[in-house]
């Protein structure tokens, strides 16, 4: 079975906020889908993590790579793909880009097979897995009643990120995580996201040591992005010292780029981006490094409903991956899909069953938000 054409239509028109300093529009772009054809008629679907203009001209310097190429090997083919791009810019949008093709590819593999990626990562360890809601921090009152509504919906578990949190007061900070904790109860899950891969992040070692500080005073599960993304120093004191335990890493690509910050011991929990880091071949990399490292593997996934898929099936196929992100507020990871998510009694997700992904795009909700680009036949 070979590769005849690869399509990327640009997901907008329902972008959420994603708490950047330079906030995003509805209108603007930072998804993309991306579809594998094959000479059998076995279609593939991925999801990059960037602007459709620049998943474009990567697949410009990609597609004639994959032309022809067998469909069922995604490891080799992806290997192909960032060895034959290493001086174009790799670990930015050709990345990104790749991490689409990978995650099509293993969705054709698994159609052809008739099993679930996870299995064909080696094997299900679950059915099912804990998502937790990721929504933006907004000021106490606003965001007590947004985790009301998310809680309503049988979440258990909550992450609380971005936003005012590091970039006011103190004190504002404490208020905030007092409000979430008192929302979702002594039960639930709670994590802290403070963002720093934001643009200009302020925040030094010291603020990030305090607040740590604080966080365990109301049982915070993980704190994430406490650091400017690049400190690797600093990430490693702050692991050493803090008391709740320290995530991150959801901006590197690329294994290699993972290789200090998990064998020096930078996190308790890795977050790679399954949309970013080259597709499910290099995240399942990751995920094994991690675990050789004794440090945790939960994906990154503010992206769309193929993302949270192929974040599925890695959770299904890795031991200790108990938690996904959920990004709550999405029509990219709520109503892009035929068969809607939906939580068992104890807030649990099931992994597909099905074959691939194990997920139906619908093709109308596609085209919504993405227009007549797909050529589909
Ligand atoms: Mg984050």
């Amino acid at each position: 079975m070979k590769i005849i054409d690869i399509q990327a239509a640009g997901l907008r028109g329902a972008t959420p906020e994603g708490g950047w300093a330079n906030e995003i529009k509805p209108d603007d772009c930072v998804h993309t889908l991306i579809a594998v054809f094959t000479d059998e008629g076995v279609i593939g679907w991925g999801s990059s993590f960037t602007n459709d203009r620049l998943v474009q001209a990567s697949l410009e310097i990609l597609e004639p790579l994959c032309i022809g190429e067998n469909a069922l090997e995604p490891e080799r083919v992806g290997e192909k793909l960032h060895a034959h791009t290493f001086w174009l810019g790799r670990g930015g949008a050709l990345t990104h880009t790749i991490s689409g093709i990978d995650i099509a590819m293993w969705d054709i593999l698994g159609k052809v097979t008739g099993q679930p990626v996870g299995r064909l990562l080696g094997g299900r360890y679950r059915d099912r897995v804990r998502p937790y809601a990721s929504l933006l921090m907004q000021e106490p009152a606003r965001l007590s009643e947004h985790l009301h509504s998310i809680r309503a919906q049988g979440f258990q578990a909550f992450k609380i990120g971005w936003g005012p949190f590091g970039r006011s007061s103190n004190t504002v900070d404490e208020q905030i995580v007092r409000a979430a904790r008192e929302a979702v109860g002594p039960q639930s899950t709670l994590m802290v996201d403070a963002g720093a891969s934001d643009a200009f992040w302020h925040q030094d070692y010291k603020w990030a040591a305090r607040t740590a500080e604080m966080l365990a005073g109301y049982g915070v599960y993980w704190f994430e992005e406490p650091l400017a993304p690049d400190n690797l120093r600093d990430y490693l004191l702050l692991r050493k010292n803090s008391p709740v335990p320290i995530a991150g890493g959801e901006v590197l690509t690329r294994r290699q780029s993972f290789l200090p910050w998990l064998q020096r011991g930078a996190f308790d929990i890795v977050q790679p981006d399954v949309t970013k880091v080259g597709g499910i071949s290099e995240e399942r990399r990751i995920a094994w490094m991690a675990e050789e490292n004794g440090v945790r593997f939960i994906p990154h996934g503010w992206n769309t409903a193929l993302g949270l898929a192929a974040d599925l099936h890695l959770a299904s196929a890795s031991k200790h991956t108990d938690m996904v992100e959920y990004l709550t507020g999405s029509p990219f990871i709520d109503e892009i899909v035929e068969t809607k998510w939906e939580l068992d009694a104890s807030g649990m997700l099931p992994i597909p069953e099905r074959p691939g992904l194990g997920i139906s795009l619908d093709l109308d909700a596609v085209e919504k938000y993405t227009g007549k680009r797909f050529r589909l036949p």
